[in-house]
């Protein structure tokens, strides 16, 4: 057996209003001349938050939508753009936001030091060289990119991360502050992100005592913020901050499962977001995950959460057909929560059969 060496995040900052010390954290990591480059989430312009980035010298903000997920093509821009403005490798990037500014930041940090396109190093394990200094901080809690070893792409060909032990951030910074204006719907889908890694984590064939207990600890939190809790306040805040970097850790030594499978399919074909589109999916998973469906189920009903129905209804076969093979090239998910022998459990029909349900 052999048994995988996985690097970590180097540094971490946690407390409510941690992201003051951004320019004190920043200032031995910046080279002469050389500015930052600040990836922001566009839901901050004109913010406080935005007031607040420490700039000094060239450094620059780029604010970024999150309407639609990381592409590729997006990434080879940024990097492009970077290169042509200042002739020389930035001191750093700084990712402000959800999972999508997170993974730009990541993703533009690596191809800033590797030849090509982001495209050519989706998979596993395929870079050349390290990343450029990249820190991360998270301003929405559940995806748990803050901690993992990925940046989710969708490329020309495909919807898969840049999983390397060079993707983690060198510095992450978890100021619970920062989560503050997130929209409810937001909220639950982002939240749901990380309920769901620890179920199909904590039930999956990989399952071990790392990813156990930081599962469990993850769970318990969700629980605290989703099922006991009626209101958002300020501890429900850092306890669903800490619940996404636990989750973070649990995948990163286990592997999701069915329903990161299938909503790879939705977002590569329809463009749903992970959150929202892992909700659709695990709702209709009730065979496969019993107990934690039903709950999910509690906790949509108690926050009344509106989750999208009869996005399927008109997708034509071809459509179909396309998002099965997206779902099906997710060897390892289908492995964790249906063994060796899943192929034989879980055919093509019966994923239509499924997607057909969404
Ligand atoms: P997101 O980054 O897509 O943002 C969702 C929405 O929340 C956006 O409209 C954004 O503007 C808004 N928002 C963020 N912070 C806010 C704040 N403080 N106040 C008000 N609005 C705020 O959401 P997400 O769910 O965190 O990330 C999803 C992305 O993360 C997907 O692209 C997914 O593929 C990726 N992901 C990556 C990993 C990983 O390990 N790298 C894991 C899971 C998901
Ligand atoms: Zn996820």
């Amino acid at each position: 057996m052999k048994f995988r060496n996985f690097p970590m995040v180097a540094k971490v900052v946690y407390g409510r209003g941690s992201f003051d010390q951004l320019d004190e954290i920043l200032a031995p990591k910046r080279m002469d001349g050389r500015p930052f480059i600040f990836m922001v989430d566009d839901v901050f312009v004109d913010s406080d938050v935005a007031k607040r980035i420490p700039l000094h010298g060239q450094d620059k903000i780029i604010f970024i939508s999150a309407k639609e997920e990381p592409k590729t093509i997006y990434v080879d821009q940024y990097r492009d753009e970077i290169v042509a403005e200042f002739n020389q490798l930035p001191s750093g990037i700084i990712g402000i936001g959800g999972g999508t500014a997170m993974d730009y930041a990541k993703a533009v940090a690596i191809m800033l030091n590797n030849p090509g396109s982001a495209a050519d190093y989706q998979g596993w394990d395929l870079l050349q060289n390290p990343a450029l200094y990249h820190v991360g901080i998270p301003t929405v809690s559940g995806t748990g990119a803050e901690v993992s070893r990925t940046t989710v792409l969708t490329g020309p060909t495909k919807k898969l991360g840049i999983n390397s032990d060079y993707t983690p951030f060198d510095q992450v910074v978890l100021d619970p502050e920062l989560t503050t204006g997130v929209p409810k719907n937001q909220w639950f889908y982002t939240g749901m992100d990380c309920y769901i890694h620890c179920v199909e984590s904590l039930t999956g064939n990989y399952l071990n005592t790392f990813s156990k207990t930081y599962g469990e600890k993850s769970l318990e939190l969700c629980r605290n913020v989703f099922l006991h809790k009626d209101v958002r306040d300020e501890e429900s805040q850092d306890e669903l901050m800490m619940a996404s970097w636990h989750g973070g850790m649990s995948i990163a030594y286990s592997q999701v499962g069915i329903a990161h499978a299938l909503s790879y399919g939705l977002s590569y074909v329809l463009g749903t977001h992970h959150g929202v589109g892992n909700c659709i999916v695990f709702d209709q998973l009730e065979e496969y995950y019993p107990d934690g469906v039903k709950e999910f189920k509690l906790m949509v009903k108690k926050h009344n959460i509106d989750i999208p129905k009869g996005l399927c209804k008109n997708l034509t076969d071809k459509q179909f057909k396309t998002m099965t093979d997206v779902a099906l090239t997710l060897v390892p998910l289908w492995e964790n929560a249906l063994g060796k022998d899943w192929k034989k459990i879980m055919t093509r029909e019966k994923i239509r059969k499924l997607y057909e349900q969404m």
